[in-house]
């Protein structure tokens, strides 16, 4: 009987994606006070009334101080490293928690690079074969797969295809 050795291409690297970027590279948040009526007045990106006064300039809308506010936990964001969604604010915790993937392996919210396979998500180097290795996968081998579970390819010949002839 011959064996068949279904070799799967491995690994989207998911980091290029606009969400995981950003939360490495967080975003600047600039605060300037304008004089009222230099230049016409500017709405606010979240409650849409003139802003007089102290002026806080972020995701290229302007905002009361008081309403640049996460989007999950309605805190201000008052640290200079935030996320977006959808135009609007996110800090940093909520983001993660809410809008990373988790790591099918120690549930944790991915930040950086994901390993998607078999429909999961993994951290780097929670990516780990299922033989007696139980070494991390990297990005780029292509990886066995017996009944769910990821496997090299040298334990995957030694456990499975050299039983098979
Ligand atoms: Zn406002
Ligand atoms: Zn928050
Ligand atoms: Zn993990
Ligand atoms: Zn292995």
């Amino acid at each position: 009987m011959k064996f068949i050795v279904a070799c799967l291409a491995v690994v989207a690297v998911a980091s290029a994606t606009p969400l995981l970027g950003s939360l490495n590279l967080g975003r600047t948040l600039e605060v300037v006070t304008k004089p009222v009526g230099e230049s016409g007045p500017v709405f606010c990106g979240k409650c849409k009334a003139a802003i007089k006064g102290r002026t806080l300039n972020a995701l290229g809308k302007s905002w009361h101080p008081e309403h640049f506010v996460c989007q999950v936990c309605q805190k201000p964001i008052t640290n200079t490293t935030f996320n977006e969604r959808e135009g609007q604010p996110v800090c940093p915790p909520c983001f993660a928690q809410k809008f990373c993937e988790k790591c099918y392996h120690c549930k944790k919210p991915i930040v950086g690079k994901v390993i998607k396979a078999m429909n999961h998500s993994y951290h780097e180097d929670h990516f780990m074969c299922a033989g007696p290795c139980g070494k991390p996968m990297a990005m780029s081998t292509p990886f066995f797969q017996k009944e769910g579970k990821p496997y090299c390819k040298i334990d995957y010949d030694i456990l499975f295809a050299r039983s098979k002839k």
